[in-house]
């Protein structure tokens, strides 16, 4: 394998290298490289937290003055910072799950039609429109897309036919990286009568989303990836501005009415974006999320994905010299400007390997059923050494025959 040396003149190279010093780090020897389930906790958050408490034990619901415009007020942060998107076109709040079936509803009561989505979506995407699909009465069209590639714009089209409502895509794909076209996949539904809804879950904070230039319709994504907000932090929903008069969220609740604190009147929902919130936001998730999008808004979101795809880039180069011979394949795109900032390589044995990764490697990737080890690399932290020794460590753990030892039984969580 390459000299580790090799990968330390990288560092010494990136520019962006002193914005891991803003994070926290429990050790020094584990290599962390699933901070795109869960990302890690910035410094500063810590702080914005205590602050936080200190404002509820002392000011109590006069806070509320400060805290209600938080949800817009973050989402103009990610709009402009993150997502290129408008000011007044992102709201943060509830879950992406939530999210979805909050646009992805709004769209079906807006017009008739299919929905299309992938077979190999993101789970949670697939079961909300297999709800809203058996709810509405409508037709679901499962795409069977290349899973190391997602839905290209023709598939898309040829799905949509003329008559489809609504199509959901990753931007980036959860399991092997991909990233969708977002420009031709929308210009495709279109044609067909259909909404677009991106889950930008994978690609915020990873690669250059550009909402506006793509002339997206509708988003939605986490916080608690690459954004690095936290467990449960809240999500965020977009819709392009000229959409949001014509579209109603189907949770009608207080949050989204025009006039929240003028009580007695029947539901009539926000004039603007507000009026996909539903109920009172989580406001320490916020607050986190703020954090975590000025971090990007810092760093740029250019030069972060730059170095997303020089972290992956490197990480296959790697993976083609030394775990290729033991079997490993990779199960994502090769060209890393069609890739997010994680990769996913593909072993017959890939469960166990995972395992043996983290229980005695000191190696934390995660496993994505039936055969793929996925490897984030959040380029706000990740070090050229984190991918060398990631890969490197694999390449020892599998050819000692560490993980033969370990049973094959799936826990829980992977
Ligand atoms: C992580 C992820 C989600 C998460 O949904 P939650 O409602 O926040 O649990 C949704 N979609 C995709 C594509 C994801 O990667």
């Amino acid at each position: 394998m390459t000299a580790r040396a090799d990968a330390e003149a990288r560092d010494a190279a990136d520019a962006l290298a002193p914005f891991r010093e803003r994070f926290a780090f429990a050790d020094d020897d584990t290599v962390y490289v699933d901070g795109n389930s869960l990302g890690r906790l910035p410094l500063e958050t810590r702080a914005r937290l205590d602050a936080l408490e200190e404002e509820w034990a002392t000011r109590l619901v006069q806070a509320w003055h400060d805290w209600i415009d938080l949800p817009v007020r973050v989402g103009d942060l990610l709009a402009t910072a993150v997502l290129g998107a408008r000011p007044g076109e992102i709201v943060v709040c509830d879950s992406t799950t939530v999210n979805l079936y909050k646009l992805a509803g709004a769209v079906l009561a807006d017009r008739p039609g299919a929905i299309v989505v992938d077979a190999g979506e993101f789970p949670t995407d697939r079961y909300v429109l297999e709800g809203l699909a058996a709810s509405h009465r409508r037709e679901l069209r499962l795409l069977d897309s290349d899973p190391g590639l997602g839905p290209t714009a023709d598939e898309v089209a040829a799905a949509c036919g003329t008559d489809a409502a609504l199509v959901v895509v990753s931007s980036v794909h959860y399991r092997s990286g991909a990233v969708a076209d977002m420009r031709a996949i929308t210009a495709a539904a279109r044609d067909g009568g259909a909404l677009v809804v991106w889950d930008l879950s994978h690609a915020a904070g990873a690669i250059e989303v550009a909402l506006e230039d793509a002339g997206a319709d509708l988003a939605v994504g986490c916080s608690y990836k690459y954004l690095n907000a936290g467990p449960g932090s809240p999500a965020y929903l977009f819709v392009r501005s000229d959409l949001q008069p014509r579209l109603r969220s189907p949770i009608q609740g207080w949050f989204g009415q025009r006039d929240q604190f003028a009580m007695e009147r029947p539901y009539e929902p926000d004039a603007g974006i507000a009026r996909f919130l539903a109920g009172t936001p989580p406001i320490a998730g916020l607050a986190a999320v703020e954090v975590g999008g000025r971090l990007v808004e810092e760093a740029g979101i250019g030069a972060l994905a730059a170095k997303g795809r020089a972290l992956t880039e490197y990480a296959a180069e790697l993976a083609g010299v030394s775990l290729a011979p033991l079997g490993f394949e990779l199960a994502s795109p090769t060209d890393p400007r069609c890739r997010g900032a994680h990769i996913a390589l593909r072993h017959a044995d890939a469960w166990r390997i995972c395992r043996a990764l983290i229980e005695r490697a000191g190696v934390v990737p995660d496993f994505r059923g039936p055969d793929s080890i996925r490897f984030g690399f959040p380029p706000l932290y990740t070090r050229f050494v984190d991918v060398w020794e990631a890969l490197d460590r694999t390449r020892q753990v599998v050819e000692r025959g560490d993980h033969l030892a370990l049973d094959t039984t799936l826990a829980r969580v992977t």
